[in-house]
C-alpha cells in the first residue's frame, strides 16, 4: 500500500515547522516541502542584524539547511520547485523545477505556508537600488550594495517596524536616512506617547522620520539608476539606494485559484485546526488570517512567533493528530537603536475602534529598584471600563521592556482583570524591577481610576 503523503508548499518558519512536527508524529508519512528558493529555513527575523552587520555571514540566518531535513528527519525538500497550481479534485499539486520542469505530485494532505509578500510598490522600483528586506537574496543583495557602492543618503519608505529596524541597521552603517511615512504616526497602531519616545530616538541618531509624507514614485536618473524619492503633492528626497518597507500582504494566489477561501482580511480563512475550507488543505503563517483573542474577530498579523506555532499545529493535524491554534493577543517587539518598543494587545485608540469603553493610564516608572540607577520605562495601559478586563499594553525604554510586555500578553490571553494584574505574583529583586514593578504601578493606578 502506498505511504499517505504530505506535500508541504513553503519552506521558512510555518512550513518546516510543520513538516517537521507530521514527521515527529507520524514516521511512516512522505513528506515533502517545496520551496521555491535555494533556501530553508531561513531566520528573517535577523536580517536586519545581518545588514548592520551584527550577523557578519548569512548562513548564520539558517536555522537548518535542506540537507538536515532530509537525513535527519526523512523529510523531501525540494529546493527552486515552485508550486504553479493545486487541484483539490485530483488532489495534485503542480510545481515548476528550476523554473522550467513541470511536476505533478499527489498529495493526501496539504499544508499552504507560502507567507507573505512585499505590500506595495512604486512607479520606478525597478531600478538597481531599490530594495526590500523580506528575504534573503533581497537582503543580501541590498548589503552587498552597500559595501560595494557605498551610499551616503538612504530613503525608507514605511516606518512600521521593519523600516524602523533598517534605519537602525543603515545608521550604522555610516547611512544618512530619511523616512518617509505615509501616516501622521510611525509603527501602525502605536499609542502616541510611545511614539513620541521613539521619534525622540530616531532624531537623537540623526534618521529623518517624515510624516504625513506618502512615497508616489522613484525618479531614475539616465542609467536608469534611482536618485530621488518623489512625495506628496511636491515633495522631493534625493536618494543613493531606497529601500521600501511598505508592510506585508498575504501570498494567497494559490490558494485563491484552487478554490481555498479567503477571510475578511484576504488572507486564508483556517479554522483552529488550521484546515482551510477545502478538505485535506492546511494553511499556516503570513499567508492565513488569526483570531484576535482580545476582539473575536479575524486579523493579520504576520509574525514569526505564530507562524511557527500555526506550523506546528496544521504539521501535527495533517499528520493525524488532533491540535489546535486559537488565536492571538497581538504581541510585538522591536529594538530602534538603544531602545526596546513592545506592545500587545489594542491601544486606546484600537478598543475604541473595537467597540469598547477603554480607558488608560500611562506612566514612567523605572526597570530596577532606586539604588540600582536602572532605566525609565514609559508604559502606558488600556482595560475597559466596565469590566476592567485588560485589552492592552505598550512600553517604551532601555532596559527588559521587550520581555515584560510578555506578562500584560498573558495577563490579555487569560482575560484578566486589572484586579488579577494587581495582585500577580511578579518577581521582585533590586537589580532586576522594583519592588512596584512598572505593570504593578500602571495596574494601582487604573484600579484608583476604576474606583473613582
Ligand atoms: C526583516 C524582518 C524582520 C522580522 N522580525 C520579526 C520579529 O522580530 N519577530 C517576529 O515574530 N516576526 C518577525 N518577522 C516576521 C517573520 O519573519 C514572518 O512572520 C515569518 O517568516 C513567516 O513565516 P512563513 O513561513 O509563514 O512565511 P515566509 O517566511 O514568508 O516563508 C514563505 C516561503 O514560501 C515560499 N513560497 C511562496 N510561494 C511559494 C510557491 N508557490 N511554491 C514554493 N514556495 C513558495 C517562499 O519562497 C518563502 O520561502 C520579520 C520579518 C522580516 C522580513
Amino acid at each position: 500500500m502506498p505511504r499517505e503523503q504530505l506535500v508541504v508548499i513553503g519552506g521558512v518558519a510555518a512550513g518546516m515547522s510543520a513538516a517537521s512536527r507530521a514527521r515527529k508524529l507520524n514516521p511512516q508519512m512522505e513528506i515533502i516541502v517545496l520551496e521555491k528558493g535555494r533556501h530553508v529555513s531561513v531566520g528573517l527575523c535577523g536580517l536586519p542584524y545581518y545588514l548592520s552587520g551584527e550577523v557578519s555571514d548569512w548562513k548564520e540566518l539558517i536555522a537548518y539547511d535542506a540537507d538536515f531535513f532530509r537525513e535527519k528527519r526523512g523529510i523531501d525538500v525540494r529546493l527552486e520547485h515552485e508550486a504553479t497550481a493545486i487541484e483539490p479534485g485530483r488532489k495534485t499539486v503542480h510545481a515548476r523545477e528550476g523554473g522550467t520542469r513541470e511536476v505533478a505530485l499527489h498529495y493526501d494532505k496539504l499544508v499552504i505556508a507560502t507567507g507573505g509578500a512585499p505590500a506595495e510598490t512604486l512607479p520606478g522600483a525597478d531600478a538597481a537600488n531599490v530594495f526590500t528586506c523580506n528575504d534573503l537574496p533581497g537582503t543580501m543583495r541590498l548589503r552587498e550594495f552597500i559595501e560595494r557602492e557605498k551610499p551616503r543618503r538612504a530613503v525608507i519608505v514605511g516606518s512600521g517596524y521593519i523600516g524602523l529596524e533598517v534605519a537602525d541597521a543603515f545608521v550604522q552603517r555610516g547611512l544618512q536616512v530619511t523616512i518617509l511615512e505615509r501616516s501622521d504616526a510611525l509603527l501602525e497602531g502605536i499609542e502616541p506617547e510611545i511614539a513620541g519616545r521613539v521619534e525622540a530616538e530616531l532624531l537623537e541618531h540623526g534618521v529623518e522620520l517624515m510624516k504625513g509624507s506618502a512615497a508616489n514614485a522613484i525618479r531614475k536618473n539616465a542609467n536608469g539608476h534611482a536618485i530621488a524619492v518623489q512625495h506628496g503633492a511636491n515633495g522631493r528626497h534625493e536618494a543613493d539606494l531606497v529601500l521600501l518597507a511598505t508592510g506585508i500582504v498575504p501570498r494567497v494566489d494559490l490558494a485563491e485559484s484552487a478554490g481555498v477561501q479567503l477571510g475578511p482580511t484576504g488572507a486564508i480563512a483556517v479554522d483552529e485546526r488550521l484546515l482551510t475550507s477545502v478538505n485535506s488543505i492546511y494553511a499556516a503563517g503570513d499567508c492565513t488570517e488569526v483570531r484576535n483573542l482580545v476582539t473575536g474577530k479575524a486579523s493579520y498579523f504576520p509574525l514569526g512567533t505564530t507562524a511557527n506555532k500555526q506550523g506546528r499545529v496544521a504539521g501535527e493535524n495533517a499528520g493525524g493528530g488532533n491540535a489546535k491554534f486559537l488565536g492571538v493577543v497581538g504581541t510585538l517587539a522591536t529594538k530602534v537603536f538603544s531602545l526596546e518598543v513592545a506592545k500587545t494587545g489594542l491601544s486606546l485608540q484600537q478598543a475604541r475602534a473595537a467597540g469598547f469603553q477603554p480607558d488608560s493610564v500611562t506612566l514612567t516608572s523605572s526597570s530596577r529598584a532606586g539604588y540600582f540607577h536602572g532605566r525609565p520605562i514609559l508604559l502606558k495601559l488600556v482595560w475597559e471600563r466596565a469590566s476592567g478586563r485588560v485589552l492592552g499594553c505598550q512600553m517604551a525604554g532601555q532596559e527588559v521592556v521587550a520581555k515584560r510586555i510578555d506578562v500584560v500578553a498573558l495577563a490579555l490571553q487569560a482575560r484578566m482583570s486589572i484586579e488579577d494584574l494587581l495582585h500577580s505574583d511578579l518577581s521582585y529583586t533590586p537589580p532586576f524591577a522594583p519592588v512596584w514593578e512598572a505593570i504593578l504601578i500602571a495596574a494601582h493606578e487604573a484600579q484608583k481610576k476604576l474606583r473613582s
